[in-house]
């Protein structure tokens, strides 16, 4: 008799639902780029007992037609990518219609939505644990998309009490997780809160649809810190000739043979004693604006910045402006892993390029500093 069999499909859901969604901060980071995705400017993350009772994401983006109602939830369902070769042009966060599937087989999930032209009447959507739609009712709504995220993993128990015991530390995970979305979403009002059973509600931070990164930096870290930094802006070639490996081959050169340029563009500290940051949490990075963990880059930070300030670390926000050729989003289910094409070379010329910025520096702690 045959050993090997297909699992069936509801446990497949299950399976691959577990590696999407892994965390709170996975939770957090889905939604919070659909709304951005749904053209949001302000967006609002509720959290009750830290997220472990429900969290709560709501946008004033442009709402969910009645006609996608069926089909939101369901697996692979995307308004965002129809095919492969869009990836490479891709203008959005999500691409792959996973995260509410994901969502549905995880948790007691719902969204309640209206769009424009529906006025102050919503509709609440309830799902199935396939991602099916279950029902729908009317209710009072602003413009926006609202999700809500309950008893997330209740039918994993290892993760759940891994959860649990772990929680504080997740939840400082994804308030670093936010400040990263929040800093780099210019015109986007954030505000972000937690309620513990019985506890009021605690505002953890918020953003005031700034025009710019610094004045969410501000609004976040505080003005202070804002003076300890220096505006990143590190510009460079991807020379043809420094190219390390064949595999590399195509990186940086345009069909016409030109080599295309690199910006790195954000804010660093200073690298003077006294005025660098201690907590990990503010280094962030991104790829065209898109917040992703790049080890080697931020590795690559850290040392020029140690060479200068071995007793601190710098506070970091740096977004790399490169062609959407050059890097690929789709290695892991979370989108944070990327993979940068000839890496090497431009850890090189980065390096090089922040030493000659922090060279230029005046290496004196200004005035405001010291008083
Ligand atoms: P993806 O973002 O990869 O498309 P999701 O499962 O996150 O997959 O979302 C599925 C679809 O649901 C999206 O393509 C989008 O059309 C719609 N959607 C999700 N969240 C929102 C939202 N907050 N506002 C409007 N539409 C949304
Ligand atoms: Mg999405």
């Amino acid at each position: 008799m045959a050993t090997i069999k297909p699992i069936e499909g509801r446990s497949i859901h299950q399976i691959q639902s577990g590696q999407v969604i892994v965390d709170i901060c996975s939770v957090v980071k889905e939604l919070v780029e659909n709304g951005l995705d749904a053209g949001a400017t302000s967006i609002e993350v509720r959290f009750k007992n830290h997220g472990l009772d429900s969290i709560e994401v709501q946008d004033n983006g442009e709402g969910i037609a009645p006609d996608d109602y069926e089909t939101i939830a369901l697996k692979h369902y995307t308004s965002k990518l129809s095919s492969y070769d869009d990836l490479s042009s891709l203008q959005t966060f999500g691409f792959r219609g996973e995260a509410l599937s994901s969502l549905c087989a995880l948790s007691n999930f719902s969204i309640t939505t209206a769009r424009a032209v529906d006025g102050p009447k919503g509709t609440k959507l309830d799902f199935e644990v396939s991602g099916k739609l279950k029902g729908t009712s009317v209710i009072a709504s602003q413009k926006g998309t609202t999700v809500t995220v309950e008893s997330l993993f209740n039918n994993l128990p290892v993760r759940r009490r891994e959860l649990e015991r772990n929680i504080k530390r997740e939840y400082g995970k994804v308030l670093g997780l936010l400040h990263a979305y929040a800093c780099v979403s210019a015109s986007v009002r954030f505000s972000v809160s937690n309620q513990m059973p019985k506890g009021k509600k605690v505002v953890a931070f918020s953003t005031k649809a700034n025009p710019t990164t610094r004045d969410n930096i501000a609004n976040i870290y505080g003005a202070k810190t804002l003076l300890a930094l220096v505006p990143l802006e590190l510009k460079f070639e991807m020379d043809p000739s420094a190219r390390p490996t064949k595999s590399a081959k195509n990186w940086s050169t345009q069909e016409d043979g030109e080599s295309r340029g690199v910006e790195i563009l954000g804010h660093i500290s200073r690298p003077v004693i006294g005025e660098g940051r201690q907590t990990p949490d503010r280094q962030m990075f991104f790829v065209n604006s898109r917040p992703c963990a790049l080890p080697q880059v931020s590795k690559a930070f850290n040392e020029v910045y140690k060479s200068y300030n071995v007793t601190q670390s710098p506070f970091i926000f740096a977004d790399l402006k490169i062609d959407t050729n050059a890097y690929d989003v789709n290695v892991s289910p979370d989108k944070r892993t990327i993979l940068l094409h000839d890496q090497t070379t431009l850890l090189e010329k980065l390096k090089s390029s922040l030493t000659q910025l922090f060279e230029g520096q005046d290496q004196s702690v200004p005035q405001a500093q010291l008083s």
